[in-house]
């Protein structure tokens, strides 16, 4: 596997590659890796030639300066486990790299942003779309895949790519679980012992809301979710919604033909964990 660390190495090792048209698939992380984001790199490698994964943890995505010093970094193992699954390449650039000069651009994704992670995290989605836009331009991948756990951050990177018309097709990727069902996160090693045991209830609340959804209105579904987390005060429940599976609108009501999707954030201790299940 190729490491590379600057642009101008990236670029130089790559240009090969595109003189023989091969097909590049790009997985964008920010290290801390699991089978969650080799799930990415192997549906990358099936669908295209040559697969390139950066591990870059994006400072200005972060709206929380303790988030962004105790996020995990797990580099040699991240390189380990990218080459046994046999990754091509991995880019690692330094922030210096990444961000040389002030930094400008600013987004607008709308309504797609004003909601959930968009209205709790502010400015999150800008740093997001800033550095996915930086990231394209030096990779210049085909495909680009992404995790539906991050299903917000889905929705905005295609609206970044349709905007912009950028020439690379955004592939979404189903969410990897744990046996007892909490989503794979990079957080979730930040989490005690204690913690990580009661983590699954996340999941077992959405699965029961989905249940519940087939005989009760959004509201209902939403009131429910809402008391489960008051009754389990080892969390705090940030948001649940119920949106549009596009537009990430609410909901009003379930109804046939309109794909909905629940999303839950909530801090459990001091990490803060997200996931979503789609309820039609
Ligand atoms: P991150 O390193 O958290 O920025 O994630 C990098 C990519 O991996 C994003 O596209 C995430 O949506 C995706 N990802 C993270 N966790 C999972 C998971 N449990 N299942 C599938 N994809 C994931």
């Amino acid at each position: 596997m190729q490491i590379f660390t600057t642009v101008q190495e990236l670029q130089k090792g790559m240009a090969p590659l595109r003189q023989l048209q091969k097909i590049i698939g790009f997985v964008p992380t920010m290290g801390a890796l699991h089978k969650g984001h080799i799930s990415l790199v192997e549906k990358a490698l099936r669908e295209s030639d040559f697969v390139v994964c950066s591990i870059f943890v994006n400072p200005i995505q972060f709206n929380s300066k303790e988030d962004l010093e105790h996020y995990p970094r797990t580099l040699d193992n991240d390189y380990k486990v990218l080459e046994s699954a046999g990754c091509h390449a991995v880019f690692v650039p330094s922030v210096e790299e990444m961000y040389p000069a002030a930094i400008s651009e600013k987004y607008d994704f709308k309504e797609l942003e004003t909601v959930m992670e968009g209205k709790f995290r502010p400015g999150h989605f800008n740093g997001v779309a800033i550095v996915v836009k930086r990231l394209f331009d030096i990779v210049q991948p085909d495909k680009a895949f992404f995790g539906e756990k991050d299903y917000q951050q889905l929705a905005i990177i295609k609206q970044l790519v349709k905007e912009a018309e950028l020439p690379v097709k955004i592939i979404p990727c189903p969410i990897m679980r744990e046996p007892d069902g909490l989503a794979m996160s990079s957080r979730n090693l930040r989490l005690t012992q204690k913690e990580r045991l009661a983590a699954p209830f996340i999941y077992n609340t959405l699965c029961r809301s989905v249940e519940m959804s087939q005989s009760h209105n959004s509201d209902e579904v939403q009131n429910f979710v809402i008391r489960s987390f008051e009754s389990n005060p080892i969390f705090k429940l940030e948001y649940f919604e119920l949106v549009d599976d596009t537009t990430l609108q609410p909901i009003l009501n379930f109804s046939e033909g309109q794909g909905a999707v629940g999303c839950i954030a909530a801090y459990l201790g001091k990490v803060r964990l997200i996931d979503v299940m789609r309820f039609r």
